[in-house]
């Protein structure tokens, strides 16, 4: 099917901005946000199942699958939670829906006023405080994209974007329940301390700094030399 394009609403594009060109040295916590999300889809799901014997979704084996290609240079994060209709997707991530975020961006503006280095530290503690949340993912990907499919709905939604102003959308056919985030990441480079995240040692050691509270089984699978 045809891919449509959209614009990101205005506060969306000023987040995407700062994450695409993010100069923040801690970089690492873009994946306690999409773990968070998975797990966050996993409990709605198990919930949802509870309440509605008809959506007849599996809930038999949720996890949170990481898989990292190094060759491809790529990051999937991959969960069989509830998923995302296609409205959904529109709604909550091609706009700012949390009312926190906009206290963080204007917080955030405040802090750069102040300029380097006293803002940049600035900048890390409100990213450590509010979360930013699934556009973190731009601190380390060029391209990022989500597949996704509601429990309960026969199509599935697939989202892309570089991060720059627009995102498109189609409908899929064939898209397992649940959600999985693409990250096309970015070169590895220690002076701007973008690590490479294909490595199973460094996603292991973010998993355990930042998700280790999370109860669902996380997977990690590794492909490439
Ligand atoms: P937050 O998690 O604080 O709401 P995010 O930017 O991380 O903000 O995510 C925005 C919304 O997008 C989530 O609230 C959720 O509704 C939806 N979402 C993100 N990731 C997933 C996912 N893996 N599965 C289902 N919904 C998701
Ligand atoms: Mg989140």
């Amino acid at each position: 099917m045809t891919a449509e394009t959209f614009e990101f609403q205005v506060e969306a594009r000023q987040l995407l901005q700062m994450m695409v060109h993010s100069v923040y040295s801690n970089k690492d916590v873009f994946l306690r946000e999409l773990v968070s999300n998975a797990s966050d889809a996993l409990d709605k799901l198990r919930i949802e199942a509870l309440r509605d014997d008809s959506l007849g979704a599996d809930v038999s084996d949720l996890h949170i699958d990481i898989e990292a290609d190094k060759d491809a240079r790529t990051l999937i994060v991959r969960d069989n939670g509830i998923g995302m209709s296609r409205d959904e997707v529109v709604g909550l991530i091609g706009t700012i829906a949390k009312s926190g975020t906009a206290e963080f961006l204007q917080k955030l503006r405040e802090a750069q006023k102040d300029g380097t280095p006293d803002g940049a530290a600035a900048t890390e503690g409100l990213i450590g405080q509010f979360g930013v949340g699934f556009y973190s993912a731009f601190m380390v990907a060029d391209e990022v994209t989500l597949l996704t499919r509601r429990a309960g709905e026969a199509t599935g939604t697939r989202w892309t974007s570089t991060g720059e102003g627009t995102y498109s959308i189609e409908t899929v056919d064939d898209a397992p329940q649940g959600t999985s985030v693409t990250l096309h990441l970015k070169p590895a480079d220690d002076e701007d301390r973008l690590f490479d995240y294909t490595s199973p040692w460094k996603i292991k050691e973010i998993i355990k700094r930042y998700s280790d509270f999370i109860t669902w089984p996380i997977r990690l699978i590794t492909a490439g030399t």
